[in-house]
């Protein structure tokens, strides 16, 4: 949101109450956003800070909650912004207790959020574009054409209508249940940077949502250019989706790998900002039968990891509709597991969750479908997917 984008509606306090359509969405604006928009209804500055823990903070859904702003400024406010969140469409939850929500944004797109809940802690994950661009070759969400990036504000959304609906707005951070975030979810967040780092901003503010660096990890595919900014910028954990040790078989199951190839991806992972033993880079690896599961390749895995601080996690391959591949066997992850394990890299498998809602990793899709293409080379502008 530029300032100029709210200017007209917010420089005209005397008009009527806009229709809710034309409300600006308060909902993804930074606190610069928050401050700009003060100027603009010559408000003092520090009701910015008000109005920022009233949204972010509280989870306020309506301005009349908001009982600490003046009645006149709430009704200011209410005439050219809204508070809105998503649109939940569908709500799905798993017998493991998984959750999946359809999301549907203002202008009918739809993307799917997945809340994890676990004993020591809840994960959410968030989609960053509708559908995605990347077409790596076991995954879901690459069979549906990109829609579009999402705008910070649809990325926040997510957190905050997940947030509604476990109804925890009220708790002190420590009793949550919402504890993490990854995002995890569909499509490539390195390839709508801005957006992913302005929501995550938003996110990690603490006197708003509050949820701190160390619980945020974001994951890529590899898109290199942008992997040094993600670590300065927002120094938030990395996972890396790598899936296999040779060029020749990345570049099919990973086609990004083929402008980006693995020397050059372990390098931006040696050079992670903040990477250190103790914050270690976390490397999936999807365990696909026959494919990249042997225990060749999990010797290989662990002398192309050495002297990064790394870290691997196992991933049994979720099927899909028509997908081409079938998970390892139990014998075999746990074999690759343990050479893993040996050679030093810490490996858990992770779980799958919410596999009867179609809601674990690579299982996301939302309608917006194409029949698949041929994959086409990756993009060529990192941030124009
Ligand atoms: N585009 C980002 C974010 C997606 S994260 C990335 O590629 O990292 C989702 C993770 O699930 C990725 O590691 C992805 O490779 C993995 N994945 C995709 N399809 C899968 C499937 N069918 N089974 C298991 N994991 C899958």
């Amino acid at each position: 949101m530029t300032e100029t984008q709210f200017q007209d509606r917010a420089s005209q306090p005397d008009a009527d109450p806009a229709p809710a359509a034309q409300a600006t969405p308060l909902v993804g604006l930074d606190r610069d956003d928050f401050a700009a928009i003060m100027v603009r209804l010559d408000e003092k500055p520090f009701r910015a800070r008000q109005l920022w823990h009233w949204v972010y903070g509280q989870g306020a859904r309506e301005f009349s909650a908001m009982t600490t702003l003046a009645k006149a400024f709430r009704a200011r406010l209410q005439g050219g912004f809204s508070l809105d969140r998503p649109e939940a469409v569908e709500d799905k939850l798993s017998s493991d207790t998984t959750r999946k929500w359809l999301f549907r944004f203002a202008d009918g797109e739809l993307a799917e959020t997945v809340f994890i809940p676990n004993e020591e802690r809840g994960t959410l994950c968030l989609s960053s574009q509708v559908g995605c661009t990347l077409n790596c070759a076991f995954c879901h969400t690459g069979t549906q054409r990109l829609v579009r990036n999402l705008e910070a504000g649809e990325i926040v959304g997510q957190l905050m209508a997940a947030r509604d609906a476990i109804g925890e707005w009220q708790l002190p951070s420590q009793g949550r249940l919402l504890t993490n975030i990854v995002m995890m979810g569909m499509g490539e967040p390195l390839y709508n940077f801005d957006n992913v780092a302005k929501a995550l901003r938003i996110i990690m503010d603490p006197e708003g949502l509050s949820i701190s660096k160390r619980r945020i990890t974001l994951s890529t595919a590899g898109v290199v250019p942008l992997m040094a900014r993600c670590g300065e910028e927002l120094g938030v954990n990395l996972a890396v989706s790598l899936h296999a040790v040779t060029d020749q078989l990345r570049d099919q199951l990973v086609p990004i790998n083929r402008k980006y190839p693995l020397a050059e991806l372990l390098e931006a992972c040696r050079a992670y900002p903040g990477a250190h033993n103790a914050r270690r880079i976390t490397f999936e690896y999807v365990m696909l039968k026959g494919i990249n599961d042997s225990p060749a390749d999990a010797r290989a895995l662990v002398r192309l990891l050495k002297g990064i601080p790394a870290k691997t996690n196992l991933i049994p391959f979720n099927p899909w509709p028509g997908a081409p591949y079938e998970c390892s066997t139990r014998p075999a992850i746990a074999r690759f597991a343990k050479i893993v394990n040996d050679g030093g890299l810490s490996a858990p498998v992770r779980s799958p969750r919410g596999r009867d809602i179609l809601a674990a990793c690579g299982q996301l899709k939302t309608e917006s479908v194409r029949v698949r293409r041929r994959r086409p080379a990756p993009p060529d502008h990192a941030q124009a997917p």
